[in-house]
């Protein structure tokens, strides 16, 4: 999902009362996944209604960006690990109740950098969690965040398109759209498959790509006024276009975990038509 959409969804959450104690933000970039999560955590604490301008009026935004506030604690990899001290002295902090926010909060950036006996000491604190204790992990690959944490958050990914711009090609853009508008409501999908798809591109780094550019194109329709939007963008509603976002993620996995293309192009365009109108 794009930024947009995770922090969007996670404040929905916070307000019907169904914010998890803890998750597990996947990004591909971590400082500034990081830098939202600190916008994220105003929006939740702010006294007034946070805007922009908080910086230099807001007494609490001001703790925040001073790295101040005490009931907030970011926790970076000392070395190469977090620390079992890191983690005791955080719990410390947190056995009282927070003064300013409705929160204690903790950050860990590089949640993949527990070793056995952090992880241990933090999982005591994840197994009953408080009302008042908010935890956020950030990674750049939750398949290596200890099973014993991952399991007990709820994950969300985070992708910035920033980072997938760079590599943005027309000519590649200009396929992705002639591939969707292809298979949009067509019955012959499989076979638009096998007959044009099949050995498009040789190299699974340019199917990497390939899809990589469908998720920025999809990420920015959804979330701004693009011109060039296609039918199947514009005769889906949002809904289904976040489904086809998540759809688009879990193919890139499949690419990046080697699995076959035929078939991986075949359970695409399978799962597509779930989300035609
Ligand atoms: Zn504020």
């Amino acid at each position: 999902m794009s930024e947009v959409l995770v922090f969007d969804n996670l404040l929905k959450r916070y307000h019907e009362n169904k914010l998890a104690h803890a998750f597990l933000l996947e990004t591909n970039d971590i400082s500034r996944c990081y830098e939202d999560v600190l916008i994220f955590i105003k929006k939740l604490c702010c006294p007034h209604t946070f805007s922009i301008e908080c910086k230099e009026n807001c007494n609490l935004c001001s703790l925040i960006d001073a790295d101040n506030l005490p009931s907030l604690i970011t926790i970076n990899p000392d070395g190469q690990f977090i620390k079992k001290g890191q983690i005791l002295d955080m719990m410390e902090k947190f056995s009282t109740k927070p003064v300013f926010t409705n929160f204690n909060i903790y950050v860990i950036r590089e949640a993949e950098r527990f070793n056995s006996s952090s992880a241990n000491t933090l999982l005591k604190f994840l197994e009953e969690p408080e009302d008042n204790i908010l935890g956020i992990f950030i990674t750049n690959n939750k398949e290596n965040v200890i099973s014993t944490i991952r399991s007990r958050c709820q994950i969300f990914s985070c992708y910035y398109k920033g980072n997938i711009a760079d590599n943005l090609n027309d000519d590649i853009l200009t396929d992705v759209k002639l591939y969707l508008k292809a298979i949009y409501n067509n019955k012959d999908d499989l076979l638009y498959n096998k007959t044009h798809m099949s050995g498009y591109y040789s190299d699974r780094k340019d199917w990497e790509i390939f899809f990589n550019t469908m998720l920025y194109y999809l990420n920015d329709c959804y979330s701004s006024d693009r011109l060039d939007k296609i039918e199947l963008v514009k005769n889906i509603s949002k809904c289904n276009l976040v489904k086809v976002i998540i759809l688009i993620e879990e193919i890139l996995k499949y690419i990046k975990s080697n699995g076959n293309i035929d078939l991986i192009l075949d359970r695409f365009v399978i799962e597509m038509r779930n989300y035609y109108e």
